[in-house]
C-alpha cells in the first residue's frame, strides 16, 4: 500500500489534473495529466480537470480549448465538466472573507520595488518582511492583501518525495491571497477549488512542491480536509530546466498520442513493454491501468526527457 492509499479514508478517490492555459501541452503536463489520472483509476476513483485561468493575464487564448482537445486524443477521459477557474471568483472571496473576519488577513501597501531588497523564497518570490503587517504606515492605502502566516512548521508525506517539512512564515513569509490588480492567488484558488471538488489526492509536478505548504496551511485555516500530496518529477532538457514554453519544449498536440503515452510511463518508471505503443491506444491505457504502481516513480525532482526538449 502506497501512502496516498493509506491516507485517504473510506470515502471515494478522486484526483484531478489542472493545466494553466498558458499555452499547448507539452511532455512535462502530459506527465502530470497521466500520472494524477492513473494514481486516481487504480483505486477505481474519479479524475477531474480543471483549468487554471484564475491568472487572467496569463493565460493564452486558445490554449484551454487546445490542452482538452489534446486530452481527448490521447484518450483521457475526465469525470464531470470542466471546471474553470475565472468563473469561480464568488468562491473565492468568500473564503477570503472568511479568513478576513477571522483577522487573518492584512491589507499591505508595499509595491513590488519596496520589496525589491528582500530575501528570495526557495520558489524565487520575495520573502515579505511584514512592513504592513501591524498596520498600514500612514498615508498609504493597501494594494494586495495578505495571509497573516502564523509560525510553526508544516509537515506533510509526500507520496513520491517523502517527509517534507517548510516553516512558511520564514521561508515565504506573509503571502499574497488578493493581488493588486484584483485578482484571487493562485494559492487560494486552489485551496478552495480542491476542497469543492472532494479531491482527495493532488499528484502534480515537483514544481509544486514549495507550494504545498502554503496549500496545507490555507486548508487548516479555512477547515477543508487535506488531501494526500504525490509531486512526480518534472521533464527537464539536459540543461536542467524544466520544459516549458520558455525553454521551447515541444508541443506535442501533433505526436503520436501511443508513443508518447508509452514514453510517459517509462518516464514516470513503469516500464512498458517495449513494443507496447505498436498496438492501439486503448491497448497502452489497459496496460496503464492494469500496472500503474506509484512506489515505481523515481523519487526525485526533475528528469530529463531530451526527445522532448
Ligand atoms: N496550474 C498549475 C500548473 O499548470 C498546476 C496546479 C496544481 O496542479 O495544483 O502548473
Amino acid at each position: 500500500m502506497n501512502i496516498l492509499q493509506a491516507s485517504r479514508g473510506a470515502g471515494r478517490v478522486v484526483g484531478r489534473f489542472a493545466p494553466s492555459p498558458t499555452g499547448p501541452l507539452h511532455f512535462g503536463s502530459m506527465v502530470a495529466a497521466l500520472g494524477s489520472c492513473l494514481s486516481a483509476r487504480a483505486q477505481g476513483g474519479d479524475w477531474r480537470v480543471r483549468i487554471e485561468d484564475v491568472d487572467t493575464p496569463r493565460s493564452v487564448p486558445g490554449a484551454a480549448d487546445g490542452i482538452l482537445r489534446t486530452l481527448e486524443r490521447f484518450g483521457f477521459e475526465w469525470d464531470g465538466e470542466v471546471v474553470w477557474q475565472s468563473s469561480r471568483t464568488g468562491a473565492y472571496r468568500s473564503a477570503f472573507e472568511r479568513l478576513r473576519e477571522a483577522g487573518q488577513v492584512f491589507g499591505c501597501a508595499c509595491t513590488r520595488k519596496e520589496m525589491a531588497d528582500s530575501a528570495l523564497s526557495r520558489d524565487g518570490t520575495r520573502r515579505y518582511p511584514g512592513t504592513c503587517r501591524l498596520g498600514l504606515p500612514a498615508g498609504r492605502v493597501a494594494r494586495a492583501w495578505r495571509l497573516a502566516v502564523p509560525a510553526g512548521p508544516i509537515h506533510f508525506e509526500d507520496g513520491v518525495q517523502g517527509a517534507i517539512r517548510e516553516e512558511v512564515a520564514c521561508e515565504v513569509g506573509d503571502f499574497v491571497l488578493l493581488r493588486a490588480d484584483g485578482l484571487f492567488a493562485y494559492q487560494l484558488a486552489v485551496v478552495v477549488d480542491d476542497a469543492e471538488a472532494g479531491v482527495t489526492e493532488v499528484v502534480r509536478g515537483a514544481d509544486l512542491l514549495d507550494s504545498t505548504a502554503r496549500q496545507i496551511l490555507l486548508q487548516r485555516l479555512l477547515g477543508y480536509p487535506a488531501p494526500a500530496y504525490a509531486h512526480l518529477p518534472v521533464a527537464c532538457n539536459l540543461a536542467g530546466e524544466k520544459l516549458s514554453k520558455q525553454t521551447l519544449a515541444r508541443a506535442i498536440e501533433a505526436a503520436a498520442p501511443a508513443q508518447v503515452l508509452v514514453d510517459a510511463l517509462a518516464f514516470l518508471g513503469q516500464a512498458p513493454p517495449a513494443d507496447l505503443a505498436v498496438d492501439s491506444l486503448a491497448a497502452v491505457w489497459s496496460w496503464a491501468r492494469t500496472h500503474w504502481c506509484l512506489d515505481r516513480v523515481p523519487r526525485c525532482r526533475a528528469v530529463p526527457a531530451p526527445a522532448y526538449a
